[in-house]
């Protein structure tokens, strides 16, 4: 491809939107430069899932060293040093920034550090560098949400959760999202005493209110304690260094730490969206057609900047059907149907498809199936936690609607699923499927009896 500009494709942002949709470009031909201000790998590895996920496991072993003594295990002297387990996933993520450096390189894209900004609409500046390009991406993603409450200056948000010098003795996190639950099962597991703080009735709006009130109560069995209708109203910081939390009912809490996740925000800033006059959305999300084309045609966005479900999987789908369709000559879509998501709290949630109110809301009859059990692995643990199933069934079609689980390994049992409604599974088609004996996963195909019916 030859042109007047430096690049046929300048992507801003080298998170997984932008490293996929550059790579791919790159495939085709295309001449491509990305810029990232930070670590290579955005949100999902630096600030987000990976280390997540890493946290995650190692809080796993708090509980599982009191289960194996069911099983005759001696586990005395066990203790827990955080900046080891904070060290070596930073180790980690350093790994993976050089893979996405060599992935870049391989591919031939150019690697510029530091932010874009527009000079025009084909113009960018990067540090003292000024590129132009034919077509340019926006994948700058999302922060976290800055609390606005007296005192907010005291919080942390998941950036630094991180990162933290030492681990407190309690923590009060705000907000009912994934990232509040995900880190109330990372710090409770690691002996940290969890306060939840949410704004609402019950948390995780939008889950099936069956999974949200399940959690709810297996959290609480833990020691997790959940403060529902309550919200901050300001946090003070006392003189030993520990903090006094007022909610909006009056209500103080006396914490170590405070840990605000109450949604992300787009990475807007310093783009210069609007000297170009970019249109952007009520919520401060860049605008996009169907074809992730902004208002100015020629410059696309994807991912977290946009208006679409913040999760890795989505951006990187985005990002290469986009190139795919500038310089593959294809013309993919992205399907939003059926998103199977997974939230790693304590126990995991998996989830896919219509909960049973929206399945209603949407005019199915549905009937419902539904089992609570407690797992065999803690018969002998004695660990009192229970793990829920359910499916959404369309009462008139027979066709699945929604699969939803809480339960160990619930994010790994709900991938296949998604394949399953994917494919219009009926429950005809769960029941006529042999199960997998002994499992958790078996109860899904062999729940006969109707929990409750439209
Ligand atoms: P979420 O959007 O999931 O949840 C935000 C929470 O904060 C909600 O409970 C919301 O309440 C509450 N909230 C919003 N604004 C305020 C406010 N002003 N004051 C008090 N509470 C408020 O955001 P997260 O930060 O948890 O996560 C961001 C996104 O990142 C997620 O939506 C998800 O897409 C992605 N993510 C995915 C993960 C995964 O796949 N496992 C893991 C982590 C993040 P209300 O519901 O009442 O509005």
């Amino acid at each position: 491809m030859m042109n007047d500009y430096d690049y046929d494709y300048f992507v801003i942002g080298a998170g997984s939107g932008g490293v996929r949709s550059a790579r791919i470009a790159a495939s085709h031909g295309a001449k491509v430069g990305i810029a990232e201000g930070s670590d290579l790998g955005g949100t999902c590895v630096n600030l987000g899932c990976v280390p997540k996920k890493l946290f995650a496991y190692g809080s796993d072993f708090g509980p599982a060293f009191d289960d194996a003594k069911g099983f005759g295990w001696n586990v005395q002297g066990v203790s827990f040093d955080w900046p080891t387990l904070r060290d070596n996933k930073t180790k980690e993520i350093s790994r993976l920034n050089g893979i996405y450096n060599n992935l870049l390189k391989n591919a031939g894209v150019e690697l510029l550090n530091g932010y874009a900004t527009f000079r025009d609409e084909h113009t960018l500046e990067i540090g003292d560098e000024v590129i132009t390009a034919e077509k340019i991406l926006i994948a700058s993603g999302a922060k976290p949400r800055p609390p606005t409450f007296p005192g907010a200056e005291h919080v942390i948000v998941s950036d630094h959760a991180f990162y933290l010098d030492k681990l407190p003795k309690r923590i009060l996190i705000q907000g009912g999202g994934y990232i509040s639950v995900e880190f109330a099962h990372i710090f409770h597991g690691l002996g940290v005493h969890v306060d939840l703080i949410y704004r609402d009735t019950i948390f995780l709006r939008g889950f099936d209110s069956d999974l949200r009130d399940f959690l709810a109560a297996e959290m609480n069995k833990q020691g997790c304690v959940t403060h529902f209708n309550c919200d901050i109203d300001s946090v003070e910081k006392n003189s030993d260094g520990t903090f006094l939390v007022t909610c909006k009912d009056g209500n103080q809490i006396e914490t170590d730490l405070v840990f605000s996740a109450i949604g992300r925000i787009p990475n807007t800033d310093g783009l210069g969206a609007e000297d170009i006059g970019l249109e952007l959305n009520d919520n401060g999300t860049i605008a996009v057609n169907e074809n992730y084309q902004t208002n100015i045609p020629h410059i696309y966005a994807v991912g977290d900047v946009t208006q679409t479900p913040n999760l890795t999987p989505v951006a990187i789908a985005e990002g290469h059907a986009l190139a795919d369709n500038l310089f593959g000559g294809m013309a993919r879509s992205v399907n939003y149907d059926n998103i199977a998501t997974a939230i790693f709290c304590q126990p995991p949630i998996g989830t896919i498809g219509l909960s049973e109110d929206d399945a209603r809301a949407k005019g199915h009859n549905v009937d419902i199936y539904k089992t609570s059990f407690k797992p065999m692995k803690h018969t002998l643990s004695g660990r009192d936690e229970k793990t829920l199933m359910k499916l959404v069934v369309d009462k008139d079609t027979d066709k699945v609607l929604g699969v939803h689980m809480c339960g160990a390994d619930a994010p790994e049992i709900i991938q296949p699923m998604a394949i399953a409604l994917n494919c219009g599974a009926t429950k005809a088609d769960f029941d006529a499927t042999m199960p997998v004996h002994p499992t958790a996963s078996e109860e899904f195909v062999t729940m006969r009896e109707v929990f409750s019916t439209d």
